[in-house]
């Protein structure tokens, strides 16, 4: 079930891609198997079908997974990240998704800096100012985007962020256009040592939106997965 899923979200995929219009259509759409909730078995399943990347949003859940899953994977953090856990994020993640505060950024880049790692990260955007949310708002967005930039031991490769649950899936299509706007913007700030290249957005109910209007990672759990159990 697992495999078949997978397949139909990447064909899913290629089918928004063929409905862009202001992006290139043939632009390629890194697809993140979230794993969240989901054990080891189903991570193996979904890998051993084509799935190259993984997210998880707790390090706890992701350390004990990491040790027994046996297969080669790239590991993105998706979840909003706590300072004191900023040592582990730089030890097993190859993108962290979540950057959303300068004292997480100072954090991160102290501990990965100990690891003589450069760590790539997004900054976490809150478009739809949601209060249940974490990122930065778009008013902040560049003081932040610097403050990163400057950071010896953190590579800035991007944004981030999370739509809105609307019921009617078209209401995040605005968000998700300007938010593609923002990340076109961005690429026009002189940020000398950061490398603007993803926009993570979209995850079940909403990536074929975001692809549509330019993402280029989508984080899809439950449409692969199934319901997470908690
Ligand atoms: C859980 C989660 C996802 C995946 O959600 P689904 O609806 O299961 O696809 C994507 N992004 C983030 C940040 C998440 O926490």
């Amino acid at each position: 079930m697992i495999a078949e899923n997978f397949h139909q979200v990447m064909a899913e995929i290629e089918a928004a891609k063929a409905r862009r219009t202001r992006v290139l259509k043939d632009a390629p759409v890194q697809l993140v198997a979230v794993t969240k909730n989901h054990d080891v078995a189903a991570m193996r399943e979904a890998i051993d079908a084509g799935a190259t990347d993984v997210g998880e949003n707790r390090i706890q859940e992701a350390m004990g997974k990491y040790d027994v899953l046996d297969r080669d994977v790239t590991w993105h953090l998706i979840g909003h990240l706590q300072t004191n856990k900023a040592k582990y994020a730089v030890k097993y993640f190859s993108l962290i998704h979540s950057v959303d505060t300068p004292h997480l950024a100072r954090a991160l880049d102290k501990e990965a800096g100990k690891l003589g790692k450069v760590q790539d990260v997004l900054v976490q955007v809150n478009l739809a100012k949601e209060a249940s949310k974490s990122g930065v708002y778009k008013e902040d967005l560049r003081p932040m985007l610097e403050l990163v930039d400057s950071l010896p031991h953190l590579h800035l490769v991007g944004l981030m962020c999370i739509a809105p649950n609307y019921e009617d899936v078209e209401a995040c299509r605005p968000l998700f256009h300007e938010m593609y706007e923002i990340f076109q913007k961005v690429k026009e700030i002189p940020l000398p040592a950061s490398n603007i290249k993803y926009l993570s957005m979209g995850m079940t109910h909403d990536y074929r939106i975001a692809v549509e209007e330019g993402a280029n990672i989508v984080r899809v759990g439950t449409a692969i997965f199934g319901p997470r159990q908690y």
